[in-house]
């Protein structure tokens, strides 16, 4: 026969070709060809009895589990009632978005969040493969006579799955070291509130749930892959199996290997039969769990992102009229919102980490509150009945309770609530907290001075009201009186600003630089009160409410276009809580401002400063506002040379005078969260100028300068003084020179 060479092209191609052309089509049939034989080994070779026992414990599981989950449920009811609000969908877009992303787990720990995004995804795909197998036999098929588990489907999601595993697996792997290996400070329970010895001291039971969670998660992956291989032994008889063999990859590689260990079918049948019991019964245990033990944080952490305030440190929440009690004396007096983040904490510790005042030694953990709340929740309000009040007081040094010399000790710098991967809401839980203790008096006896101090003269001072303008008088131009004569900008002082005397002085260049700039502003003078911002954190909400009304009336009765304040905790507090008393104002923190003088040709550097500087985030600019650019672009057009700090910007390390701990002394002898500072910007080569932009950091920082002995050496100074410094004439001998 005479061959048409234009359909034999088999005669032209070297012989490589065509048997890699073969091959290619075997594999290519493989993958494309419905092969409906090829589909999930379920319960072959099972009896009926054992089926149904199998059917019988993933019920029992089951009901454990929404037993557990209706437990958990009413103890959140148990909480006081909370009204959300009505963006619902946004909120639901946020919450998915940040756990797809993990962008909350992997901030300034991407490691973490890299293992952790591991096991999610392992574990949703493998959570997905098992869903997806039920639904098909035992609804879909049974009830509608649908099947997808066979043939491609089938093999590709084994592979899927297979990969999965080993995801999840790794994951786990890096979480073991990071506990076992690593023995990272945060990850250590011993708590600074309480001393060894004390039953509660490092909560061994903590470690050994975090220790179990991690090994029922590798023995099911590990026996998953094992009983895959035993099956593949098994049955390596059969084509349908074997020949499909490394769409399972691991579970291939592991049955080659139990092969070459001499198991022979009938052992390997044996062994999976045993495995899988194993296998199912430790995975049902878990389902079963999943309420009342760290799993559930699958859920609650999922829950509190979800219900997550954005503004919860910022604004705290006004008390309603009609509420009797301002502050939390028992564990009922928190919100369910708020007995759902107790139980969304993960243990992470990076709260614990971030606290400047754990970080000094004071007997303070964010999460050490979080966890003793949530134990003392889970004793209290899991049982069927409340038991009575008495027994739900949660102040004290009892388990779970939190000790009086805790809760003093916060800053509300809000380190713990911006680092929380989870949307966990220490601030307000804190501040409620201290509204009853305020309520009792139960406070340092200067703080109750310096409350009533304000009560009586409106600032903390304890200053004459009628002085609080005092500072501008030795200014060459007077500075307008808002309540007398409209102007652009209102600058709202603040009480640090208006009667420190080191402060005073930072007022007066300010205010020669408005002049100059030309910006048509005015002060309140006697008619300014303390803002409030502390008071509110102390937690004497009714003190605030009067400071906060007060500053209202005067700011609406001055005609006025915009607020400026050098006070970041006076910026704080009328940005975000005076709208809820009825003052919405157009404000801004003096570095903003100034740019946009320095932007517009109104400020002009005449000489660069050439200082080698760092930069101190206050927190009420940073972490409460966002304010982190503005100080940088100013030092930026100054010419300073800007060296951060290891903690800056969002990370920023609290002076220590928020949450009104600025009128509470530190105990004797103990380090302040200035001073621990301080050594963080004494150990930057040939520093300058260690910068503030905040009148209370200016008080703060100069004399941890002097107690940590780093005077002489660099110099604190406001950002304001070195903006003067810039733009003021240069002074004759250098101007001569
Ligand atoms: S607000 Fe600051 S001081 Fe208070 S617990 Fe949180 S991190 Fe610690
Ligand atoms: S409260 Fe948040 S940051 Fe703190 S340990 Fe718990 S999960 Fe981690």
């Amino acid at each position: 026969m005479v061959r048409n060479p234009r359909y034999d092209r088999r005669q032209t191609l070297h012989p490589f070709f065509t048997t890699s052309a073969r091959t290619a089509g075997v594999i290519l049939s493989k993958i494309v060809i419905r092969i409906d034989a090829v589909t999930r080994i379920l319960f072959e070779d099972y009896s009926a009895t054992e089926v149904r026992l199998f059917y019988a414990l993933g019920y029992a599981a089951i009901g454990v589990f929404c037993y557990g989950v209706y437990v958990q449920i009413r103890k959140y009811r148990r909480g006081a009632a909370l009204q959300m609000g009505s963006d619902l969908w946004q909120r639901i877009r946020w919450m998915i978005a940040t756990v797809l992303s993990h962008r909350s787990i992997a901030r300034r720990d991407a490691a973490a969040g890299g293992a952790h995004r591991l096991i999610f995804y392992g574990f949703v795909l493998l959570f997905i493969g098992t869903a997806t197998i039920t639904l098909e036999y035992d609804i879909l098929e049974p009830l509608f006579g649908v099947r997808f588990w066979y043939g491609n489907f089938y093999l590709v999601f084994s592979l899927v799955l297979d990969m999965a595993g080993v995801a999840l697996l790794a994951g786990l792997v890096y979480m073991m070291y990071r506990r076992g290996w690593m023995r990272l400070p945060k990850l250590d329970y011993a708590r600074p509130d309480r001393t060894p010895g004390d039953p509660d001291f490092d909560r061994p039971q903590y470690r050994r749930e975090d220790w179990a969670f991690l090994w029922i998660l590798v023995i099911i992956g590990g026996t998953g892959y094992v009983l895959e291989a035993a099956r593949l032994v098994w049955l390596q008889a059969r084509a349908d199996v074997w020949d499909y063999r490394w769409w399972s990859a691991v579970g291939a590689l592991l049955a080659h290997g139990l092969r070459s260990a001499g198991l022979d079918a009938s052992t390997a049948g044996s062994l999976r039969h045993g495995l899988w019991w194993f296998h199912g019964v430790v995975a049902l245990a878990l389902i079963a769990l999943i309420p009342f033990t760290k799993v559930k944080h699958i859920f609650t952490a999922a829950g509190s992102l979800l219900v997550r305030d954005p503004l919860a440190s910022q604004r705290l929440r006004t008390v309603p009229q009609t509420q009797q009690q301002v502050g939390a004396k028992t564990i009922t007096d928190f919100t369910w919102k708020q007995l759902l983040n107790l139980d969304a904490c993960t243990k992470c510790g990076r709260c614990h980490e971030a606290c400047p005042a754990r970080a000094v030694g004071a007997p303070l953990s964010p999460r050490d509150v979080i966890l003793s709340l949530r134990e003392f929740a889970n004793a209290t309000l899991e049982s069927g009945a409340l038991p009575a009040a008495a027994t739900l007081d949660v102040h004290g040094k009892g388990p779970g309770q939190i000790a009086m010399e805790t809760l003093w000790s916060c800053r509300t710098c809000m380190a713990c609530v911006e680092i929380c991967p989870v949307a966990v809401e220490h601030i307000p839980i804190i501040v409620q907290m201290r509204r009853k203790l305020v309520e009792e008096g139960a406070m340092d006896p200067l703080l109750t001075k310096t409350l009533q101090t304000i009560h009586k003269t409106g600032n903390s001072f304890g200053e004459s009201k009628r002085k609080r303008g005092a500072w501008s008088k030795s200014l060459p131009h007077p500075v307008k009186d808002v309540r007398k004569e409209p102007v652009d900008v209102l600058w709202f002082v603040g009480d640090y600003a208006s009667f420190d005397p080191r402060n005073q002085k930072v007022s007066q260049l300010f205010a020669t630089l408005l002049q100059e700039a030309g910006v048509d502003f005015g002060i309140l003078y006697d008619g300014e009160s303390n803002a409030g911002n502390d008071v509110r954190r102390v937690g004497e909400e009714g003190l605030y409410e009067v400071l906060a009304t007060a500053n209202v009336a005067a700011l609406s009765a001055a005609s006025f276009k915009s607020v400026v304040t050098t006070d970041p905790h006076s910026y704080n507090t009328i940005r975000n809580e005076y709208p809820d008393f009825g003052g919405h104002y157009e404000i801004e923190h003096y570095t903003t401002l100034v740019k946009r003088l320095f932007d517009a040709g109104r400020l002009k550097v005449t000489h660069r400063l050439n200082y080698r500087v760092t930069f101190h985030d206050p927190c009420h600019l940073g972490r409460f506002n966002k304010g982190y650019d503005a100080p940088r672009d100013l030092l930026a057009l100054l010419g300073c040379e800007l060296v951060e700090m290891g903690r800056c910007r969002a990370n920023s390390f609290c002076c220590g005078a928020g949450g009104g701990r600025i009128w509470i002394p530190d105990p004797v002898g103990s380090e302040k969260p200035a001073q621990n500072r301080m050594k963080e910007a004494a150990a930057i080569d040939g520093l300058q100028v260690y910068v503030v932009s905040c009148p209370k950091d200016l008080t703060m920082f100069e004399d941890a300068l002097k107690t940590t002995g780093n005077e002489g050496k660099f110099v604190v100074k406001e950002l304001i003084e070195l903006i003067r410094e810039a733009v003021a004439p240069p002074r004759d001998e250098e101007a001569s020179a």
